[in-house]
């Protein structure tokens, strides 16, 4: 009786809005159930569930998931079903006590726990409740653990400190989170534990007074501006202090946010002014300012942050918020259910926490493993920066998610730069790793190192890094657009009948560029590349000169009309290029020359020369479009066998078994090699057809000519193109 008394009294006093008879009958319900099973305490088991059940009240939650609290250990033992649960207590009930047993039976072992992490965020997506019905249970669990054996309250302790505390923290239930970690701590670490809250209420009475003094302070500022509100002292919770100590290792003195307040007022207008008020009294620290109001946390968290430099120098952290913000600061996504009718704005909150919780879902279904899926979501579980340190031991600050690219470009730009490799506490990392708190790096450095990649900026976290990469490819467009217009100008002048070398060597043209106002040779190069100056002006100057001048000294050795020949310099390719040495060939895709096709090049921004068939249409546009850029080639005479090229075809045929494998069964008869397969199904005139894009590798286009020949007499080949 006590215990229905305990409970029924607990609703009334919280003023729930709940189905009180639905209650007490879902009480005797569990009472008469559990009979004669006791607690690890020796009492009956029934206060388990009320107590769990007074947790979920104290959350506001509906009926439906205190109905569930008072049933959820009876399916897992005692006799009742679910369908029992089901028939009395309808549909919801049932579904929220069923997902609260299938988690309270997660494996044991360590190396399963991810799994765990993963089945427990998989339920919260479909149904949040059961999360938080399983957070209530494991907090009474762990109110109770005193009761364990000491090997078990290490293990449950542990799994609460991985596996619950995060995920309370990730709904925003920072009330539950806090208490799940010291209860945790108190059994992990119970030295530590007592030596903290030693150290804690040592000087507790000083500290209790400084407080107070600033409470008074901003108060009457309050009073002066007409802002009502409430500033309370926050305590610190023992296993926060703890983390601090350890991640920045220092000690308890050193703590710079010991003493912590919280002004909660009505308005959000109101923390704004509060704020004001607080920088007025004392100095604020600029790092330490957050503003998550503008700027909420992916779990719904708002609230202003500022540590200002109070009297005797002591650092004094403060938070700010409207009444609103801090329930739903402290219950998180639970406050959901009783905010849910009575203000509209906590919704964009809830909306927030969803749309988390329906990426969860769909991360679950891309994923493969647990581990990669628990990296994923509880990636910003902890803090928004991490604290590393460079191989000096110098600590560098970075925003959570930075790589050591970040940290490599937050030292100097020139290391950014030259970085090809990075090693974290001396093992050699991926560039895209993330950095966690207290690494140690060491970015590794080539002279001869290319620069940046273009996924270094999808790698960094830092903006700075981001522009200077961006930067760099900026700077290396230059460089492009120079080399390209170099290979016009030498085009141009070995048209007019120079001998050179390099564009540079030719004095007429540096004559000519300084005339033009370049600030140097380079600019003047770039400009051509860029197509924004032409050489008609040099040209014309040139002819002109040349009705004066045949034979020179300097080396104007020909005439005008002779440029058109091609000089005969061979490469690997069998290409010919007119006059141009040591340039980079590449072949087209769109139309993979072979030897003995009819082929023009053109010169492109860093890749050379390009050499297409003349009939391509992607030729015919670009050469018509910019005939600067093209350029004479041509076959060498007798092309050796050495050389492969690409060639792409698309077979037609009608779709029947085996006719894919015969086609490839051919290809391999005539001993060619095979780059890359395409098919594609589509239907003509009511038969299913197949093209097949094949890309194969081959010597000339004699060796083509007699394939196509051989494939075109497969049965139900219609038709072959070449690309
Ligand atoms: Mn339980």
């Amino acid at each position: 009786m006590a215990n229905r008394k305990n409970l029924m009294y607990y609703i009334r006093m919280n003023n729930l809005n709940a189905d009180i008879e639905k209650i007490e009958a879902a009480f005797d319900f569990a009472e008469e159930s559990h009979i004669g099973q006791y607690r690890k305490s020796g009492e009956d088991y029934i206060i388990h569930p009320v107590e769990v059940t007074k947790i979920l009240i104290d959350m506001k939650m509906d009926t439906d998931t205190v109905i569930a609290g008072i049933l959820h250990d009876l399916v897992e033992d005692t006799f009742i079903t679910i369908a029992d649960i089901k028939y009395n207590f309808g549909e919801e009930t049932a579904k929220l006590v069923d997902g609260v047993t299938k988690l309270s039976n997660l494996p044991e072992n360590k190396q399963r726990q991810p799994e765990n992490i993963r089945k427990m965020i998989v339920s919260m997506a479909q149904d949040v409740r059961v999360v938080i019905l399983k957070l209530a249970d494991r907090l009474h669990n762990m109110r109770t653990l005193k009761h364990m054996q000491p090997e078990k309250q290490k293990r449950i302790a542990e799994e609460t400190l991985t596996i619950f505390a995060p995920i309370a923290h990730r709904l925003g239930m920072a009330k539950i989170k806090w208490e799940l970690e010291d209860l945790s701590f108190l059994y992990i670490n119970p030295e530590k534990y007592k030596e903290i809250m030693q150290l804690v209420n040592a000087k507790r009475e000083e500290r209790e007074e400084y407080t107070n003094n600033l409470i008074d302070s901003i108060n009457n500022e309050m009073k002066v501006y007409e802002i009502y509100g409430e500033v309370v002292g926050r305590p610190k919770h023992f296993y926060s202090i703890y983390k601090k100590m350890e991640e920045y290792n220092k000690q308890f003195e050193e703590l710079y946010d010991l003493i912590a307040l919280r002004v909660i007022v009505e308005e959000k207008n109101d923390c704004y002014n509060v704020l004001g008020i607080i920088h007025n009294l004392w100095k604020p620290i600029q790092k330490r300012f957050k503003d998550y109001i503008a700027m909420p946390k992916s779990n719904g968290y708002q609230s202003i942050h500022t540590t200002i430099l109070g009297p005797n120098n002591q650092f004094v952290e403060i938070q700010i918020r409207t009444r609103e913000m801090h329930y739903i600061a402290e219950e998180g996504i639970a406050a959901h259910w009783e905010y849910k009718e009575k203000i509209k704005n906590s919704k964009a909150n809830t909306k927030r926490i969803y749309s988390w919780l329906k990426k969860i879902l769909e991360l679950q279904t891309e994923t493969e493993s647990s581990e990669e899926f628990i990296e994923s979501v509880t990636g910003d579980l902890i803090e928004e920066e991490v604290f590393v340190f460079s191989p000096a031991g110098d600590v560098i600050e970075l925003p959570l998610g930075a790589t050591p690219l970040d940290f490599a470009f937050h030292i100097h730009t020139d290391l950014g730069y030259r970085c090809v490799g990075a090693k974290v506490n001396g093992k050699i990392v991926p560039l895209g790793y993330q950095l966690e708190n207290s690494d140690k790096i060491e970015i590794i450095t080539a002279k001869n190192s290319k620069g940046p990649s273009k996924d270094w900026i999808k790698m960094v976290a830092t903006s700075s890094a981001k522009s200077k990469i961006k930067k760099w490819f900026k700077e290396q467009e230059f460089e492009n657009k120079i080399s390209e217009g170099r290979i016009i100008v030498e085009k141009e002048l070995l048209k007019l009948g120079f001998k050179f070398k390099k564009a540079d060597e030719c004095e007429e043209l540096v004559q000519y560029a300084e005339k033009q106002s370049f600030p140097n040779f380079n600019e003047f190069l770039f400009n051509i590349g860029i197509g924004k100056i032409t050489l008609n002006g040099f040209i014309q100057k040139i002819k002109d000169d040349l009705k004066n001048v045949i034979f020179d000294e300097k080396g104007i050795i020909d005439k005008i009309n002779q440029t058109k020949k091609i000089e005969k310099k061979k490469n690997d390719y069998g290409i010919i290029i007119g006059g141009i040495d040591n340039i980079a060939i590449r072949f087209a895709k769109c139309c993979t020359p072979l030897p003995g096709d009819d082929i023009g090049g053109y010169v492109t921004s860093g890749k050379g020369v390009v050499i297409h068939r003349k009939d391509c249409n992607n030729y015919i546009f670009l050469s018509g479009n910019d005939k600067n850029k093209a350029i004479d080639v041509k076959w060498e005479e007798n092309i050796q066998n050495k050389n492969k090229y690409n060639y792409n075809f698309i077979i037609t045929v009608i779709n029947r078994l085996g006719i894919l494998s015969e086609i490839l069964q051919l290809i391999s008869e005539h001993k060619i090699n095979i780059n890359s397969i395409n098919s594609q199904e589509f239907i003509d005139n009511g038969d299913k057809k197949i093209n097949i894009k094949i890309t194969v590798e081959i010597n000339n286009k004699e060796q083509y000519e007699r394939l196509i020949k051989n494939i075109e007499k497969i049965k139900d080949v219609i038709i072959i193109k070449r690309i």
